[in-house]
């Protein structure tokens, strides 16, 4: 059973060599990153670029930089980039923040562009940081948050009516991987006037969520995930044309100013994008970030979700060969699907650390979930079924009773 796998990994990487990109990465030898979607790899040609940013921009020409260099306009060029991937036409993202930030920024935002209104719906399992964000984006603008699943968000959708702002949900589970009906969302919440604001983290640069085709409004996401910006890379925000001139964000900071060099005493938002932006950018780490964007220079996204899909599907198929008793949390239709594969295991910590010790890197998500994401950009068949082949070892010779996987580390 296992030749019949091998060859056939063979086969799909023979059919999938137009996007075989690992060329423009560089992984350790001996390692199957499966944790793309926690940290993204580092791309050829950004640790030169950080040289060039620190000896040549910065060290020789010093402040001249923020002209020479373009450094003021980074914030903007890296969210076209961005853009590129996500389906939104130039003029709409800029990099800037954390995810946590542009969120807080968004809902806000959408609640001073829906007054009256007071609802918004989100996920009960989304990611924690959207949890507690949008409370206290809520407290703050005075709405009240209603958890409820994204499965049943266009039925809440329907009923809370003309008292919803915002419908604020992650297009892909954290998690499970399970990925939601975007376009549908954002139609339901269309319908009764509401807005719609979704979280990129785990969709950008694996999936082109097509957010100007479905008319999303607004949109937040990572640059250290699929993305490989690097450790703590700076965020994205998007927000659609036509909402920008009412997109009333509350961190009102001076490089979100019409004029920020007149140094004027009170707040006027520029025109356009520009007035997501808040602080002084971190420039070292979006300029790593605008290196590594370009890993994706003219991979057509779409190819990106074939490849990707075609890995997950991949993955499903050996486990079900291999390791068939385990419980999968990813659902197996393709249009359900992100860019990840999720098991469940008692010892799921463990299970994640007896893999690492094999090479295989991926990660443990509470309570009880092993999480292996497929960056489509730098992995193969053949490293999919080693991977497959990797966690039956662990789970037949009950590698994760060892006590030296057992014990946890501060981050997990
Ligand atoms: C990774 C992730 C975040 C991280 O937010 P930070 O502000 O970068 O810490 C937020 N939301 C989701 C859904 C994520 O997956």
């Amino acid at each position: 059973m296992t030749s019949a796998l091998t060859e056939r990994a063979r086969e799909l990487d023979v059919l999938h060599a137009a996007t075989d990109f690992r060329g423009r990465f560089r992984l350790p030898a001996g390692v199957i990153y499966l944790d793309g979607n926690s940290l993204g790899a580092l791309p050829q040609g950004v640790a030169e670029a950080v040289a060039d940013v620190v000896h040549r921009q910065w060290g020789n020409d010093l402040i001249a930089s923020w002209n020479d260099a373009g450094w003021w306009q980074a914030p903007a060029r890296v969210g076209d980039a961005i853009g590129a991937l996500i389906g939104a036409a130039p003029g709409q993202v800029v990099c800037t923040d954390s995810t946590s930030v542009n969120l807080y920024k968004a809902v806000v935002a959408a609640a001073r562009m829906r007054p009256g209104r007071r609802v918004v719906l989100t996920d009960p399992d989304s990611f924690p940081t959207d949890l507690y964000v949008t409370d206290a984006a809520a407290r703050d603008a005075g709405l009240v948050v209603e958890r409820v699943s994204p499965a049943d968000a266009v039925a809440r959708i329907a009923q809370v009516g003309d008292d919803l702002v915002l419908a604020s949900y992650s297009s892909v589970d954290y998690r499970t991987g399970e990925l939601w009906d975007l376009a549908e969302i954002t139609r339901a919440a269309h319908e009764v006037g509401a807005l719609a604001c979704w979280d990129l983290c785990h969709s950008a640069g694996v999936l082109d969520v097509g957010l100007d085709e479905h008319g999303a409004d607004l949109a937040v996401g990572c640059g250290y995930k699929y993305l490989n910006g690097g450790p703590g890379a700076p965020a994205f925000i998007y927000v659609a044309h036509r909402h920008q001139d009412d997109f009333d964000q509350p961190l009102s900071g001076w490089n979100g100013h019409a004029t920020p060099f007149a140094m004027a005493p009170h707040f006027v938002p520029a025109p356009g994008i520009t007035r997501a932006r808040v602080g002084t950018p971190p420039l070292m780490g979006m300029l790593a970030l605008e290196a590594a964007l370009k890993a994706y220079d003219g991979v057509d996204p779409a190819a990106a979700r074939e490849r990707s899909l075609s890995l997950t599907g991949f993955f499903l198929e050996c486990l079900d060969v291999l390791v068939p008793e385990l419980d999968v949390a990813t659902p197996r239709e393709d249009a359900r699907r992100g860019s990840q594969v999720s098991v469940r295991h008692p010892q799921a910590y463990a299970v994640v650390q007896a893999l690492i010790a094999r090479g295989v890197v991926g990660d443990f998500r509470e309570s009880d979930i092993v999480r292996l994401g497929f960056a489509p950009l730098y992995l193969t068949h053949g490293d999919v079924l080693a991977a497959a082949e990797h966690l039956r070892a662990v789970i037949e010779g009950r590698a994760f009773e060892r006590e030296q996987f057992t014990t946890r580390a501060t981050v997990t």
